[in-house]
Formats: C-alpha cells, structure tokens, sequence
C-alpha cells in the first residue's frame, strides 16, 4: 500500500465515505443466507478487502456506533445504552480528523445519531443521494471524511404485513412515501408513531407465532437489502461522475446484525425487544465491513475474525497517521498487518462484546468472548453461561457449557471476570480521559508543512 500525493504539496488528498447499514447481518451479504443477487454490493466484496468475521461489542446502534468511532471498548468510552451524554467527550474518528483539517459531514434519517454527543456538530442532512451529491461537490477537492447512517435495513425494513385495519394501511403508505419525501417536523413525528405501530405489530406476531411471520420478515428484510445494494452503486457510480472514486476509500459496515427469533429471543425480551439489542449471538454480533479503494488496496477476503473497535485504527494508518495510533490509546488496532503478501492472519486475542444496560428499571449484565472456535456467554444477572463450538455448531444451538468444561471454557470465563472486573474499576478507567489531552499533541497538517 502507498500513499498517493495529492495536488496540495505535502498535503495527502484523502477522503472517507462511511456507510453503517443499520442491522445489515453479515450473512445476508455473503453467507449461506444470502438469497439474493446484490451486484453492488458483490462487486465491492470482491474487488476490495472484505472481512468476513466481524464482531461488533455491543449489539445496539448508539453504543455500537460510539465504539465503531472511538475504537474503544464501551466500558471505555462510558456509551453503554441509547442515551445521549453531553456532559461527556471521548474523542472520536471524526474529532481527530477535524483536527487534521478534513472536512466532517454527516448524514442520517434518524436523530438517534444526528443527535449524539460526538455528532451533533456536523449534521449535514438526510440520507438522500441528492443531498449527499450536492454537499459532495461543494468538498470534491479537500480532504473529507463523509458518514451515512443508514436507516432502511432497521425493522420494519419492507416488511409487506397483512392488512388489520385502516391503521395498517396508513402505515404501509407512510412507509413507503416516507423514503421519498423530506419529513416536516410534524410529519416526521406522525410517520414515528405509525413506525412504532408496525414494528410492535410484528413483535405480537412474532410473539403469537403467526403463520410464516418469520418467513415474511425476511423476505421484508431481503428487499431492503437490495434496496441498500441498489444505494451502494449508485454512491459509487455518483463518486465516479464526480471524478473522486480512485481517491476515495469506501468503508461499508453495519452496527448491528439482526435476529429472526432464531433462539427463541421473543420469549426472555424485555418489552418484546428481540430484534437486537439484549442477546449476543452471532445473528447481532456479526456484520459485514468492506475496504474499498481499488487504487490502494489489493482485493482480499479475510476470515480472520476481528473486532468494530479495529475499524478505526485501520482507517487512520490507511490515512498516514500508523505512526500516531499509539498516543491515541485505542483499543482497537489496525488492521493493515492482516493484509499483503506477508501477512500473518492469526491473532491471538478473544473478541468481547456486551450488552450491559437497563430496560423498564431491569437490569441486563451480558458478556461474550470469543475465540476463532469457541464462544462462551454469561448472563450475570441471571446467573446463565453458554458455551458454544462455533465450527460444530456456528448457528449456536447447541450449549455445551455442562457437558464439555473443557480448559478453554474455564480460561475464557477466567479472561471474562477480568473484564468485568476492569468495568468496575473506575480508576483504571480515568485514563481514557488522558486521550484528550493527548489529542492536543498532534499536529495539524499545516503544521507539519511548516
Ligand atoms: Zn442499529
């Protein structure tokens, strides 16, 4: 890999566009679950570098996305539920590279994010190619770093439900014009209400086991993946007109996966949440995540597993700051050593994810680690550990935590208390705030030049 020279100098002409594909399941994309022809989003698996194994640390959009752009674990940067904290500042990808003088834009159709602490200041508008397009050209010459949130991959997707009454057929129709149409604030606030009034309706279902309602689900789920294709290829045939796809690195990704009560999640669900959010199996853990820049980085499938926090470092030393990640103090690291010729795919460590978090004043402690081959889950409010051969037995059915207590199993539960342990150690915890200070050191480019 090496690092192009851009027209300003010493100045290196680098762009990001960031898309998180909310819910998007990784075996949905490529996997034995993949029903569908996504030419788009194929064409950027196989032509860039597309990590098949990669696990989120928490299952939740607003915690999940807080790891994704501190590359810290969520003890570390404090996120754990879907709450807003202004009170609290852990520098994110996009802090550094304002820092670094790129141009931050942000886009989202939902104000989970464009309201969050390490977002609201650059809020650029809906997720609209139009509106991306525009902001786009205004910024094609200096160095940017643009995120998409997307939102159509989130329950209720395209899911086609059989009409009840009048409300569902309102519902069905504010669905689908609320994807063409720039919401007014009272608008948006009626089309949130009908949202919730589907999404409760498929939970009940799911609930009573209706008729094929998984069935219909997926097929729901699956047009709105196409629908997230039909959107990658347009993003990248917009970046080709406007003549900066060679200079852009495109990061796909998702936050979360998704369940189709696949281990009965509807049954234990606080509030029949069990779509993601409360369980840690691999249906929510494991998302896709796309590297592409053909002009930098040779085509490769890694199948190593690696984890949302890497996602960061990995972005950064692609931009020609490796040397600068360790005063950054990540938790995550970079993935570039996985790729070329000499690569060495085996790492060593176990992979933690958690949900760790309250729903209606009931209190949830779960913690996973996994290794290549095993994954153990505890339940420490109920007491409950899995543990699961994930080559036997990928889809995790099959519990073996009383029947094979094997050396790996007590190891990962010993590795597990430390982590937990670490969590309530708040001490040990003051030194993620020693990284804003430290973000101080570094230079801007300007500097540098001079
Ligand atoms: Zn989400």
């Amino acid at each position: 890999m090496h690092n192009r020279k851009g027209t300003g100098g010493d100045i290196m002409n680098n762009k990001v566009l960031f898309i998180s594909f909310d819910s998007l399941r990784s075996d949905y994309v490529a996997g034995p679950n993949k029903k569908v022809n996504l030419p788009n989003l194929d064409s950027l698996c196989k032509n860039g570098v597309f990590f098949k194994n990669t696990i989120v640390q928490v299952p939740l959009t607003v915690p999940s996305h807080t790891s994704m752009f501190t590359g810290m674990y969520p003890f570390n940067h404090g996120i754990r539920d879907q709450v807003v904290r202004t009170n609290y500042h852990t520098p994110t990808i996009f802090d550094i590279l304002k820092y670094k003088d790129f141009k931050i834009l942000g886009f989202s159709d939902v104000d989970l994010l464009k309201d969050l602490w390490f977002f609201n200041w650059n809020y650029s508008g809906e997720c609209n190619l139009k509106e991306i397009k525009s902001k786009l050209k205004e910024i094609k010459n200096q160095n940017f770093f643009i995120f998409i949130h997307y939102w159509g991959t989130h329950t209720p997707y395209q899911v086609k439900l059989p009409p009840k009454n009048i409300k569902d057929i309102i519902s069905r129709f504010i669905l689908v014009f609320s994807s063409l149409r720039k919401w007014s604030n009272l608008l948006g606030k009626i089309s949130t209400l009908f949202w919730l009034y589907r999404v409760n309706r498929i939970r009940e279902m799911v609930k009573n086991g209706d008729n094929n309602i998984v069935e219909i689900i997926k097929e729901g789920y699956i047009k709105s993946i196409k629908e997230a294709d039909k959107f990658v290829g347009d993003i990248r045939e917009m970046l080709s007109k406007i003549g900066i796809l060679d200079d852009t690195l495109i990061v796909i990704t998702a936050d979360h996966g998704e369940s189709f009560n696949e281990h009965e999640e509807i049954n234990s669900a606080i509030g029949n949440e069990y779509e993601h959010g409360l369980f840690l199996y691999d249906n929510v853990l494991k998302v896709p995540l796309i590297f592409y820049q053909p002009s930098k980085l040779a085509p490769a499938e890694i199948a190593t597993p690696i984890r949302e926090i890497d996602i960061v470092p990995t972005i950064l030393e692609m931009l020609g700051m490796g040397e600068e990640l360790i005063t950054l103090n990540f938790d995550g690291c970079s993935l570039i050593p996985l790729l070329g010729k000499n690569a060495n795919p085996k790492r060593t460590e176990f992979i933690y994810s958690e949900v760790v978090r309250k729903i209606q004043n009931k209190k949830i402690e779960k913690r996973s680690l996994r290794s290549e081959r095993y994954k153990l889950i505890i339940d420490f409010i109920e007491d409950k550990r899995e543990f699961y051969d994930l080559k036997k037995d990928p889809d995790e059915l099959n519990n073996i935590y009383n029947r094979q207590k094997t050396e790996i199993a007590l190891e990962m539960e010993n590795i597990l208390e430390k982590y937990r342990i670490y969590d309530k150690d708040k001490l040990e915890r003051e030194r993620v705030k020693s990284r804003i200070k430290k973000l101080k050191l570094i230079p801007t480019s300007s500097e540098k030049i001079s």
